[in-house]
């Protein structure tokens, strides 16, 4: 039977290039057509045939609280009615850079944009007016926005400068950029022998969220820390998913350790667009109109978003909240290492606080060549089945599933059930376990 959603669909891949404003949202990873979703209320969200599903992919990280938390709806309700934008300063701004100031000590300023590829594009330049150098590395697997020197892939060996990933992104764009694996220490060693201090910048995940999640192992933060101390390069973590989302300090705070530039989006806006990036003084202080680096903004640091933004940031400001989105996780993360085990699952699965990924690989999942053995094909089915039992995961293997407030323990039970019940189908389609 058609349902409104497939419906809608069809009519808006006529109208909207693949049906979607934003490519992931397409279910091209998990086979099938998209949801539409027209509400969202705590854990759960409602298509537009009145279905109704526990929600793990939240706003793609940005919903901490839920859908429609309550003191951000009220804030969002009296902020609108004094007016949406007016193109000069205003309060809010100011009390949202020195909320971010104070939840990341290494922002000593602090400039509000609206989307993480606009944050991710100024600290680049940034760092590249800073040092009067042009080469970046980033990594493997970390995604950063849209940005065409970003959206590059790897050369043929660890020195090769990279390619475009996209067409019309142009040789000269990818050109500076130096693609490495994630968690591989020789190949940092190989890049700072030959281009030394000839890095602008090293931008990383700290916990890597795009290829699924991957943690970063013992020591790999710390020797991008050196790498950049020592040679004067800025070193930029992207926290547009982990900042207020593993920790308040998000993983400068998890990890204990410093960047130079920070960048933030998702939950820093509540809910609406909203970005941010920060650092070191005598580095931000070259930004326009105090310096000559130009970047602006019609819409940056938008009054609706500040208040959306400062708002959350209230709530999560207690300490209690990381506890207890913590002990969601490891719940989370219990029931499905147990099930795996019963039903002899292949599955390396990763986790920072309420952020996971369960990979349907054998080997442990350390970078994105170790992501790219996952079977994709289990994933699918398993998404499928999971959403057939009313749960809304990210539709992707190499996606980050969020864990919010609102989720209850009994929507956690619920999945954890839905859970057991599809680990059984898996291993009686892929013969595993009992099925073998
Ligand atoms: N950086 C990271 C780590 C992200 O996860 C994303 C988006 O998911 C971006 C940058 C780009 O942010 P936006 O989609 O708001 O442009």
């Amino acid at each position: 039977m058609v349902n409104q959603s497939e419906e809608l669909f069809e009519k808006a891949i006529n109208l909207i290039p693949g049906g979607v404003n934003s490519p992931v949202r397409a279910f091209k990873a998990v086979g099938g057509k998209p949801l539409f979703i027209k509400q969202g209320q705590g854990s759960k969200i409602v298509d537009i045939d009145d279905r109704s599903y526990i929600d793990f992919c939240m706003g793609w990280g940005v919903l901490i609280l839920g859908h429609c938390h309550p003191f951000v709806q009220d804030t969002l309700k009296k902020t609108i009615q004094k007016g949406t934008i007016f193109g000069t300063p205003t309060q809010g701004e100011v009390e949202l850079s020195e909320a971010i100031m104070q939840a990341f000590p290494s922002c000593e300023k602090v400039r509000l944009a609206n989307t993480g590829t606009e944050a991710v594009m100024s600290a680049i330049r940034l760092a590249r007016a800073y040092t009067k150098r042009e080469k970046i590395i980033k990594f493997d697997g970390c995604y950063h926005g849209h940005y065409d020197p970003l959206l590059v892939k790897s050369g043929s060996g660890v020195l090769t400068l990279s390619l475009p990933s996209t067409p019309g992104i142009t040789k000269d764009s990818a050109k500076d950029t130096l693609v490495l694996p994630y968690n591989d220490f020789n190949s940092l060693e190989i890049a700072k022998n030959k281009y030394g201090k000839e890095i602008a910048a090293i931008i990383v995940e700290p916990i890597m969220g795009n290829a699924g999640v991957i943690l970063p192992e013992n020591g790999f933060l710390e020797a991008l820390r050196e790498y950049c101390s020592s040679t004067g390069a800025v070193l930029i973590f992207d926290e547009i998913i982990t900042g207020f989302r593993v920790a308040y300090g998000g993983a400068q705070e998890y990890f204990n350790i410093k960047a130079d530039l920070t960048t933030l989006g998702k939950i820093c806006g509540g809910g609406l667009p909203l970005s941010a990036f920060g650092g070191k003084k005598e580095i931000m202080d070259l930004l326009a109109p105090e310096g000559p680096v130009y970047q602006a903004g019609t819409f940056s640091g938008n009054p609706v978003s500040v208040q959306a933004g400062l708002a959350t940031l209230k709530v999560l400001k207690n300490p209690q909240v990381y506890k207890e989105l913590e002990e969601k996780g490891e719940t989370i993360e219990k029931g499905i290492k147990e099930f795996a085990s019963k039903y002899e699952i292949p599955l390396s699965f990763n986790r920072a606080g309420s952020m996971f990924t369960l990979f349907f690989a054998k080997e442990k999942v350390r970078d994105l060549k170790t992501a790219s053995t996952s079977n994709t094909k289990m994933f699918s089915k398993f998404f499928n089945l999971m959403l057939d039992s009313g749960i809304y995961l990210s539709p992707s293997q190499f996606e980050s599933q969020f864990i919010s407030l609102a989720h209850s323990t009994k929507d956690i039970e619920e999945t954890l059930d839905a859970i057991e019940k599809a680990f059984k189908n898996l291993a009686r389609e892929f013969e595993l376990g009992p099925y073998k």
